[in-house]
């Protein structure tokens, strides 16, 4: 998950990164009432997901309230790289001397964990990597190791920061990668990080992603989601732990284990040309164990989907035999009632699958429809999408 800049900063204050305070806005009256507060001059910040907002017009200074009531207004609903802007950080302006870059992230080609550090801040990392590549230092930092003051100090020389804000930089730093490891962060991303007239230095933007993975070990992580701008449907898969991604097409998949979805989306796609060119609507793998819950979260979550037409449910036996899994259909179908009402193609094959193949047939269920195979259960629910 990414957060906003002021989410970031959250989690640097917590950490005692040292930044610039301020408040969130989502009214023009709020930060002039915020700006009137700080009482100096401050800086009107968009918040949306993406860089470049300054080059967008999205970052402004203001020397009083009233300067910032202006640029509020200019600046909300703002369209910055397709994204509207409904939120803006009112923040301390800090005089400044210097822009630095320092980042810490997964890197995933070495198996590693990376910092990068530059004295050219502020610009767009990817043109001071193209243009000044001397002047970008990337340091590989050992896991177990981590970032002490030391490590941080040499990442700042490493980056050519000036000698004499290196131990003010490190100690920054080293913050940083506290927030990086505390927070199960994939990116912590300080652009720029100054130098203020009096050699302090502070983290003025901050760009961090969360390793959604780790959820589980920061409950209060959860106030981070954006629930306005991630699809209901995918919202609603996510709270019922479902593996989903909302696709454009007509077929609702679900399966068990992520390569036989995969492959069912292939095969779903190859079936609907000829029948239309229906295409698959969805991801949904409902993982090993397909209980009737399960099932019916499942169902739940692809039928509220409008798009959907049919639905082709493929599961392969294995840890959870197909008599499971054809019970928890039955058992899925009892407990959605009247709000199931698109015709299901069932493909089951694996452990006990004449077992469950006779639960289904005995159901009888009016909606239910039996493939014997992967390829004739994607043309089924293709042409039954096409009607
Ligand atoms: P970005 O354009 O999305 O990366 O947004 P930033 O938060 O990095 O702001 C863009 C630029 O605004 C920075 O590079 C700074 O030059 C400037 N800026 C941000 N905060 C301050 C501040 O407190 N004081 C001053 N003087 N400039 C600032
Ligand atoms: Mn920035």
């Amino acid at each position: 998950m990414d957060l906003f800049e002021y989410q970031a900063k959250e989690l640097f204050v917590k950490h005692g990164v040292p930044s610039s305070a301020g408040s969130v806005a989502e009214a023009t009256a709020d930060a002039h009432a915020i700006a009137e507060q700080i009482g100096k001059a401050v800086m009107v910040k968009a918040q949306v997901k993406t860089g470049g907002r300054g080059k967008a017009g999205g970052v402004k200074f203001a020397k009083d309230a009233a300067e910032a009531l202006t640029h509020a207004e200019n600046i909300l609903g703002l369209d910055i790289k397709g994204h509207i802007v409904k939120k803006l950080l009112v923040t301390e302006a800090k005089d400044i001397a210097e822009e630095y870059y320092i980042s810490f992230l997964l890197d995933r080609a070495n198996r590693d964990y990376l910092a990068m550090c530059s004295v050219e801040g502020g610009m767009e990392i990817e043109e001071v990597a193209a243009t000044k590549p001397d002047r970008l230092a990337k340091i590989s930092i050992d896991p177990v190791a981590g970032v002490d003051v030391a490590k941080a100090r040499e990442i700042a020389a490493a980056g050519h920061l000036p000698e004499e804000v290196l131990d003010a930089a490190a100690v920054t730093i080293a913050k940083l990668w506290e927030v990086f490891v505390e927070e199960d962060a994939l990116l912590v991303e300080v652009n720029p990080l100054v130098r203020t007239p009096d050699d302090e230095i502070l983290a003025l933007d901050g760009k961090v992603t969360l390793d959604d993975n780790a959820d589980f070990r920061h409950p209060d992580h959860a106030v981070f989601e954006d629930k306005e701008a991630t699809d209901p449907l995918e919202l609603k898969a996510k709270e019922n732990d479902l593996n989903y991604v909302k696709l454009d097409g007509q077929v609702g998949v679900i399966g068990n284990g992520a390569g036989l979805v995969m492959s069912t989306l292939d095969v779903v796609a190859y079936a609907g040309e000829l029948h239309g060119g229906v295409k698959p609507a969805n991801f949904l793998d409902i993982g090993g164990g397909a209980s009737a819950d399960v099932m019916a979260a499942g169902l739940d979550v692809i039928l509220g989907d409008e798009q959907v037409k049919s639905v082709f449910v493929n599961v392969f036996g294995g840890i959870t035999s197909c008599d499971a899994v054809a019970n928890g259909i039955v058992g899925a179908l009892e407990k959605l009632g009247g709000a199931a009402t698109k015709p299901l193609v069932v493909r089951l094959d694996g452990n006990k699958v004449d077992e469950g193949r006779e639960i289904l047939a005995q159901a009888n269920h009016p909606l239910v429809t039996l493939a014997t195979s992967m390829d004739e259960g994607a043309d089924k629910a293709a042409e039954l999408a096409n009607k």
